[in-house]
């Protein structure tokens, strides 16, 4: 048994047990897996040496009111002092919180919950398959739908793996990632194409209908009418993976904002503020195959689905959100970091462009805003993890990966903006002298 001396680390005890150290590869940040979480409170976390980060990074973007916002830490703690995990039945929670959801969500007639956004897409594509007969899926490349293995190709793609099959893992068959077709995304014209090639065989289309784990590719409208159009003449099933853009962006997720309904919406992250949580919804007659059904085909399960305490601080959340202004706050902060960062950056005569939507915003070093995938290999990579890096070192956490976005909360305030605005203008230039 291989185990470190009683004097390690915390880190080197934990790459002793756990590999590499961290619980996920996307934890698996350069020079970071070291950093030892202690306590995370509004905008900010804390590490083992007692210094305070400015968070951004967000836990890749649940929890929208902050961390460890009180209302959601007192509707936890009070699910839990009288009920916890039966695994049979129902319960109130569960029910207002599925009604809560369909009101709030256009596509949603039913809801299940789930555990992870990884469940609820992987249940959305298994669906539409069996709905359908059909055996293909269309995803774009730059989008994440999680790491099952019918998606797990082509997100952050190398420029020589673009228009490949590119899978982000090994151990997944070949005939698994050849029934997954790859469109760039915002290109109408390539899923003109592979509807009128395979449109018979298309069971699913699924994007994140704002690319947010390349930053922020912003949808052309048009692209969102095509692929509605085209699923609806060829029977696919279109699903909006809505686990970042869902509540963050508007209650009612991105296809409120576009005003497209798919016929599947997956989501997950902001519904609980941090715990973990999943939802998929849709058209009652594609939810009513799920096996909670009596009688229906498709197998749906998870032992945690509908944990009480998830589904308080979901409830929590969302009230949260109807009775204060969180959105206008997180939107205007944004809006500020996207219309002040620019001239700044300028300035310094390097190219970058500053973009987002709402609370959510990422800064390019090239010379114009993305609008493909094919776009953002034009950014300089070593300007955008060397300046977050710099920045940690002020206390200003941007996750430093190449593309990663960042996001405002509840708790950010404004002088977060200045300070964030400042301390990025540092960072750049010492990066350019570098
Ligand atoms: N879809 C999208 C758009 C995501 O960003 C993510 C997570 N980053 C997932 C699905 C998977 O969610 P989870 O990590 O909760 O499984």
């Amino acid at each position: 048994m291989q185990q470190a001396a009683p004097s390690a680390s915390l880190p080197e005890r934990a790459r002793g047990v756990i590999p590499g150290g961290v619980n996920s590869g996307q934890r698996n940040v350069p020079g970071l897996t070291d950093l030892v979480i202690t306590r995370a409170q509004g905008a900010s976390f804390w590490d083992s040496d007692g210094r305070r980060y400015t968070d951004y990074h967000a836990a890749f973007g649940p929890p929208l009111l902050g961390h460890n916002d009180p209302d959601v830490v007192r509707a936890v703690a009070e699910a839990g002092g009288s009920l916890d995990l039966c695994g049979v039945g129902v319960t109130e929670g569960e029910v207002e919180l599925a009604e809560t959801l369909v009101e709030l969500v256009p596509s949603m007639e039913r809801v299940l919950l789930t555990s992870t956004g990884s469940e609820a897409t992987f249940h959305a594509l298994r669906v539409a398959r069996a709905a359908t007969g059909r055996r293909l899926v269309v995803k774009f490349q730059g989008c994440y739908h999680g790491w099952h293995d019918s998606v797990s190709l082509n997100v952050i793609s190398a420029p020589d793996r673009v228009g490949h099959k590119d899978p982000i893992s090994t151990g997944i068959l070949p005939e698994v990632l050849d029934a997954t077709l790859v469109l760039p995304f915002n290109d109408r014209d390539a899923v003109r194409a592979a509807f009128a090639e395979h449109g018979a065989d298309i069971a699913a289309v699924i994007l994140e209908p704002v690319p947010h784990n390349v930053g922020c590719l912003l949808p052309d409208q048009e692209f969102l009418v095509t692929l509605r159009e085209e699923c609806t003449r060829h029977g696919s099933v279109l699903v909006f993976d809505e686990v970042i853009t869902g509540v963050r962006h508007g209650l009612g997720g991105w296809q409120e904002v576009a005003g497209i309904v798919p016929d599947l919406t997956t989501m997950g992250k902001a519904i609980a503020n941090g715990y973990p949580i999943g939802a998929i919804g849709g058209r009652a007659d594609l939810m009513d195959m799920f096996s909670s059904r009596p009688g229906a085909p498709v197998f749906f399960a998870g032992t945690y689905n509908g944990h009480p305490a998830v589904v308080a601080a979901a409830l929590a959340t969302l009230r949260k959100l109807h009775a204060e202004p969180v959105h206008e706050h997180v939107f205007r902060l944004g809006e500020r970091v996207r219309t002040e960062l620019p001239p700044v950056l300028a300035s310094l005569g390097v190219p970058a462009v500053v973009t987002g939507y709402g609370s959510v915003f990422v800064t390019y070093f090239m010379d114009r805003l993305p609008h493909t995938y094919d776009d953002l290999l034009d950014n300089d990579t070593r300007m955008f993890v060397g300046y977050r890096r710099r920045m940690i070192d002020q206390g200003v956490f941007e996750l430093p990966l190449n593309l990663k976005r960042s996001h405002f909360s509840y708790a950010h305030t404004d002088a977060d903006v200045d300070r964030l605005i400042e301390v990025t203008e540092a960072a750049v230039r010492a990066q350019l002298a570098d």
